[in-house]
């Protein structure tokens, strides 16, 4: 199957009731995690590369990796994305190797560290919805600003600083034109995300319901969400490694979430726990092992176990077969003869 528009994902996600696990990659075994249990799970996907990953890379290797995971499970709906935009440019570099899905992040000045304005985040965001549309490409928007900074990416500072104002969604949303619109809600990128098992003055999960309740028809994306589970952490922790104790947004959180209207969940710090403790471990226990598949493979496994597990938890596990994908082109028709909305539903405050 070739890859599909992460509207069309949304979409029937929407419809189902679910959630979408979007899953980083830098490399082949973090796509061939994401693809086993993907497979495991009978799940539709969304892989996503950021700036970093497709520099790590390089554009063409990670680009033809997901091309073959594409290949090889015809029976799986894959969207590619590039996760955090910093600039039209980075968003039309992606859409012109073949992305099928793009996030402008214009809460972020193109430095991806300042905060931007309402008008500035406005204006580039709908310039890439201009070029993405025609071409039959998704585009997310960002407004508020998250915490934290992961990949070079961030404002830093807590969550708590840019907390999206419902008002200001509204708007964005009818002036952009977005598919899919990510809200600061109080969570951060990266491990560290908050000191203690969050509650509601530091996780604002009544905000994305009233975010919710006035674009009822918008797909809200949940970005710093991983759960940083304690497990993963003590085996990191058990073979040598220091990371300080840190909480991340809980499974059930995410699950309210998803009833209020979130379609797309990004997970990236859970599978980078899940590899590092496995190839800790190998290293660790037989220090005279040096052939690399002897930490890749459990890497790999650890990480597949974690995305099959956040699948099922999302709900999208069981739902690869619902619909038959439209090619990109005919998503591009869509969008221009209107059957593909881009105005949201406003409801009254
Ligand atoms: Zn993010």
């Amino acid at each position: 199957m070739p890859l599909v528009s992460m509207r069309q994902l949304l979409d029937e996600a929407a419809k189902g009731g679910y959630g979408v696990g979007a899953f980083n990659v830098n490399d082949m075994e973090q796509i061939q995690a994401i693809m086993g249990a993907a497979k495991e799970t009978n799940s539709p996907v969304i892989i996503q590369a950021s700036r970093g990953a497709r520099q790590f890379a390089q554009d063409k290797y990670l680009f033809h990796l997901i091309l073959a995971a594409a290949e090889l499970n015809p029976e799986i709906p894959i969207a590619m994305h590039q996760d955090h935009g910093n600039s039209f440019e980075t968003c039309k570099s992606a859409i012109e190797l073949g992305y099928t899905s793009v996030m402008m992040d214009g809460s972020l000045k193109e430095d991806g560290k300042t905060p931007a304005s309402f008008d500035e985040n406005v204006a580039v965001t709908k310039k890439v919805v201009d070029f993405a549309h025609p071409r039959g490409v998704t585009v997310e928007g960002e407004i508020g600003v998250l915490g934290g900074v992961e990949d070079g990416h961030g404002a830093g500072g807590s969550g708590l600083e840019h907390i999206t104002d419902p008002d200001q969604a509204v708007e964005f949303a009818e002036r952009t034109g977005v598919d899919a619109l990510a809200i600061a809600i109080g969570t951060s990128h990266g491990a560290y995300k908050f000191t203690k098992k969050p509650d509601g003055s530091v996780l604002k999960m009544d905000v994305l319901i009233k975010i919710h309740q006035r674009l009822p028809n918008t797909h809200l994306v949940m970005h710093g969400s991983s759960s940083v589970p304690k497990d993963l952490q003590d085996i990191v922790n058990e073979y040598g490694g220091k990371l300080k104790e840190t909480w991340g947004v809980p499974v059930e959180e995410i699950q309210l979430g998803i009833r209020n209207g979130v379609r797309k969940i990004n997970v990236d710090t859970d599978n980078r726990l899940a590899m590092t403790g496995a190839i800790r471990k190998v290293l660790w226990t037989q220090p005279e092992k040096f052939d690399p598949r002897d930490y890749m493979k459990p890497a790999r496994e650890a990480m597949q176990k974690v995305v099959a597990t956040r699948m099922t938890q999302f709900g999208q596990a069981g739902h690869a077969g619902d619909y038959k994908p439209v090619t990109i082109a005919e998503i591009a028709k869509g969008y221009a003869d209107g059957s593909l909305t881009t105005k949201p539903l406003v409801a009254a405050r």
